[in-house]
């Protein structure tokens, strides 16, 4: 039998650990070099303090949504470590967009130079005016749900959903991998 106190101090150990989440990012860009500004973005992500364990899935090619008059978009995925909450973390991701360059305009899913997405945040589930996890359109986009099992084959939703099984009504669309 384990004494109390060495319970009590167990507990106080897992109580003052700070846990690390797996957190996916979505990465897109089609203006100013995108395959540049992916890895510039990739290389901040792996320096931002708070997370760690970076996998990158490859490069892709993909189709605007929305406005078809803009350029293919590059894409990928990111998986990492975060201790960081998640309001947090979107504070950081859109610092490294604004640092970028990107700049934020009226046009919905206009180009631009960088986009990053919270697309899944553990088993976290949130909805609110600045946040919504897991992010609200993955289910449908390609250039999401590919490079995301190219990292994660055995993925799964908060709810049980596993993300292989998405890809049934997501076809490709083009998504091609380009490095
Ligand atoms: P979409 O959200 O359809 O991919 P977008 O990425 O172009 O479009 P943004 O202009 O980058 O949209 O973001 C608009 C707002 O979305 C942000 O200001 C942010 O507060 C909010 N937002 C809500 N949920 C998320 C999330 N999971 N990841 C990133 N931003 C989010
Ligand atoms: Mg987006
Ligand atoms: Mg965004």
């Amino acid at each position: 039998m384990v004494a109390p106190n060495v319970v009590a101090a167990t507990k106080q150990r897992t109580n003052n650990t700070v846990a690390f989440e797996k957190v996916y990012l979505g990465l897109g860009a089609n203006l100013n070099d995108p395959i540049s500004q992916l890895k510039q973005a990739i290389t901040a992500l792996e320096q931002l303090g708070g997370t760690r364990a970076h996998r990158c899935s490859a490069l892709y090619a993909s189709k605007p949504m929305g406005p078809q008059d803009q350029p293919d978009y590059v894409n990928a995925v990111m998986e990492l470590e975060c201790e960081l909450p998640p309001h947090a973390l979107l504070d950081a991701t859109q610092a490294i967009e604004l640092k970028l360059g990107r700049v934020r305009k009226e046009e919905r899913w206009g180009p631009r130079t960088l986009d990053i997405d919270i697309i899944l945040f553990g088993d976290k589930q949130l909805d609110d005016e600045r946040l919504t996890v897991p992010h609200y359109g993955m289910k449908e986009r390609e250039f999401v749900l590919y490079p995301l099992l190219e990292l994660a084959p055995e993925l799964a939703l908060p709810d049980g959903t596993s993300v292989s099984s998405l890809t049934t009504n997501v076809p490709r669309n083009g998504l091609e991998q380009i490095q």
